[in-house]
């Protein structure tokens, strides 16, 4: 029995939107999905048991973090992950390679590994391929994905080219360590598409990845969201998710805004994952479908009202006030509990009315409804216009005088953070 089942049960007529059934060693997870982060094992400001009651059945955990503190010793004294956090559901883990990069300022990548040093102790230390999913082997994750050779999106030049052909010989030394393993039957590796922004390059790894398909279960979109142009992002999406085998999952790896996950699932994208709702919640910011609010600002001061009247999440059925959470918000920790929970809630919304709307055959209508709600007013990103139109879906149809904006386009009342 493969450790990985996948079901398509619809596809969008329109777009190349679809759902499906993942079935993975601790359950099943309805696909598009988004994944909350939870690095150190628990997701900031909330129980496993709180992550369950909110319906997510899948989360990530960060490999890097996770060797650190606690250790593969003391996991596989608990008996992996999921028994040392008390979560009965999915768990994907990371490479540990990004944070590998992103937070290790003396970090050699070499053909063996990546060589860092320890934040402890300053000691030389290796991360190979092998390494890293031996690690993912005693943390136990559902999905375990490929060590690679992470570059920044805005880096160009021979490194680029240079990191997509080692992240593909790095996925054979996975794959093969994986097979030897004995643990394929209860756990799953996935491949990392790179090759920065250049189309040629991720043409040649999808190809070359493509032809590793009977010894994957699913491939993840990496090297973007790292501050590249919107409208270049989106294309590599699109030419990935074209390409990937249809009977896979596709990841794209750190997207979490609610306009990027939608375009995602129409681009045929199935899962992603971003630590935005979950940061963003204790900052004291709230998703809402009219777009994030700002519960620092002070006219929230005398709303007496909850974040959004129509959601189910624990914080807004309850009937605590933007008043009260603005009173709070970044200084007591159930302010951050309680956005969170909205937060988590919201993102899980999103997807699931993708879901039903792509089951019901209403996916375009409801790309229409969620932008319009979400950007009519300030204006429509012109990244999103574009990447929908690419699949037969156009915002601005019937809307004469639209407005249309450059860049990320306005997630008013987000980039205040000071509390007013
Ligand atoms: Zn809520």
């Amino acid at each position: 029995m493969p450790a990985l089942q996948f079901e398509i049960l619809a596809t969008c007529h329109t777009t190349k939107a679809r759902v499906s059934r993942m079935t993975l060693p601790h359950g099943v997870t309805a696909l598009p999905a988004f994944m909350p982060v939870a690095t150190q094992a628990a997701i900031k400001g909330l129980t496993p048991q709180q992550v369950e009651s909110l319906g997510i059945t899948l989360i990530l955990n960060n490999t890097y973090h996770l060797n650190l503190r606690p250790g593969t010793k003391v996991l596989q004294e608990a008996g992996g992950a999921h028994k040392f956090q008390g979560w009965r559901h999915n768990l994907l883990t990371d490479s540990g390679g990004f944070q590998l990069v992103s937070l290790s300022k003396f970090t050699k990548i070499t053909e063996e590994g990546a060589l860092f040093s320890s934040p402890f102790t300053g000691e030389p230390t290796m991360l190979t391929p092998e390494e890293s999913i031996s690690i993912q082997h005693a943390i136990g994750a559902d999905i375990m994905m490929q060590l690679d050779d992470v570059v920044s999106s805005l880096t160009t030049g021979p490194r680029v080219a240079e990191a997509m052909a080692r992240s593909v010989r790095w996925l054979d030394r996975c794959i093969e360590y994986h097979e030897k393993s004995g643990r394929t039957d209860v756990q799953n590796l996935f491949a990392i598409v790179q090759g920065g922004l250049d189309p040629e390059l991720r043409n040649q790894c999808l190809d070359e990845m493509i032809q590793r398909k009977d010894r994957v279960a699913g491939y993840a979109i990496g090297g973007l969201s790292g501050g590249e142009a919107k409208d270049t992002f989106w294309r590599i999406v699109k030419q990935c998710a074209d390409k990937l085998p249809a009977d896979k999952p596709r990841y794209c790896m750190g997207v979490g805004f609610a306009e990027d996950l939608l375009v995602c699932a129409a681009l045929g994208v199935d899962m992603a994952d971003c630590v935005f709702p979950t940061r963003t919640a204790r900052f004291g910011v709230a998703l809402t479908f009219k777009g994030p609010m700002n519960l620092k600002l002070g006219k929230h001061a005398t709303e007496f009202v909850p974040i959004d009247e129509n959601c189910p999440c624990p914080t807004c059925k309850g009937g605590t006030t933007r008043a009260m959470l603005h009173h709070i918000v970044t200084l007591e920790t159930v302010a951050a509990h309680a956005v969170t929970m909205h937060n988590l809630t919201f993102q899980a919304q999103v997807m699931g009315g993708a879901r039903d709307a792509i089951l019901q055959g209403t996916f375009p209508d409801y790309l229409h409804k969620f932008f319009d709600n979400y950007f009519g007013d300030a204006g429509y990103p012109e990244w999103c216009v574009n990447a929908l139109r690419s699949v037969g879906v156009d915002l601005l149809a019937g809307k004469e005088g639209a407005k249309i904006v450059q860049g990320d386009g306005a997630r008013w009342e987000y980039s205040t953070t000071k509390r007013k």
